[in-house]
């Protein structure tokens, strides 16, 4: 009997795994892009009406050129593969908050945003196009997805072969990862999801034409702003920058091939 019961689980489980096509990581994705998506983009805009967002300056503009010309190289890159259809009901928006946390995060469906207090980290453009990316692959990997499917199954919502899940059971989780408001931070991602971030990402910002050898003195740079104390935001939720640097080390060869193709580059 018990057996019976948790073989829709199991079929579930196996048939709701998503593969990461830059990096191929799998992770479980148990709840659609169509549930989650209205969710985030109603949080986001929440966040943003409560946040001192700067729309004008130079630095906005630039990160938004950033984010628009990652986006397109990831949308090249997917309709290529044939997986164009992954990124329908995106709703990019790349947006520059006042607040001095060194912090940049983003929200299910491409809504991400930049602090001000990450910028002089960034230093420039390219450096800017490090956290991009690594944003932008955040985004496209479903790791918001995964992190809703885990808390599902480890509070045992997806138990007793609970196959039909109530809008309400994961929108209680989604609410738990995502508290309401300007909780400042948002999801903070498990270890290997910002090792896959951080892969995804290089060979995105290397397809959008930004040198991706910048993002070594990017993260020693971070690096140095934790001081060797209480590290910056965007660092104490993420591994350390020894071991970036490390695995960004060994999958440069690969990055640099996508950005020597890269029609973009120099631009
Ligand atoms: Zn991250």
């Amino acid at each position: 009997m018990k057996k019976i019961l948790a073989l829709p689980l199991i079929a579930l489980l196996f048939w709701s795994c998503s593969t990461n096509p830059l990096t191929g990581r799998q992770s479980l994705a148990l709840v659609s892009n169509a549930q989650l998506f209205p969710q985030a983009f109603a949080q986001y805009n929440q966040v943003l009406g409560e946040s001192e967002v700067d729309k004008t300056s130079a630095d906005a503009k630039m990160i938004n050129n950033v984010g628009q010309r990652i986006k397109y190289a990831a949308e090249k890159f997917y309709s290529e593969i044939g997986q164009g259809s992954a990124l329908q009901g995106y709703e990019w928006e790349f947006t520059l908050i006042k607040n001095d946390a060194v912090n940049a995060w983003c929200m299910p469906g491409g809504k991400v945003a930049f602090y001000s207090g990450i910028l002089p980290v960034c230093k420039d453009e390219t450096g800017v196009a490090v956290v991009m990316g690594h944003e932008v692959a955040h985004a496209l990997a479903g790791h918001s997805a995964e992190q809703v499917s885990n808390a599902m199954v480890a509070q045992g919502v997806m138990l007793g072969g609970n196959v039909a899940i109530s809008n309400d059971e994961w929108r209680n989780v989604f609410n738990q990862l995502y508290p309401v408001g300007a909780q400042l931070g948002m999801l903070s991602y498990g270890r290997n999801m910002e090792l896959d971030a951080d892969e995804a990402g290089l060979y995105l910002m290397a397809m959008a034409g930004y040198n991706p050898q910048e993002a070594i003195p990017f993260w020693q740079r971070m690096q140095q702003a934790s001081g060797g104390q209480a590290p910056p935001e965007f660092l104490s939720t993420h591994p350390s920058p020894g071991n970036r640097i490390s695995q960004i080390n060994s999958i440069m060869p690969k990055a640099m091939e996508y950005y020597n193709a890269s029609p973009y580059k120099g631009r």
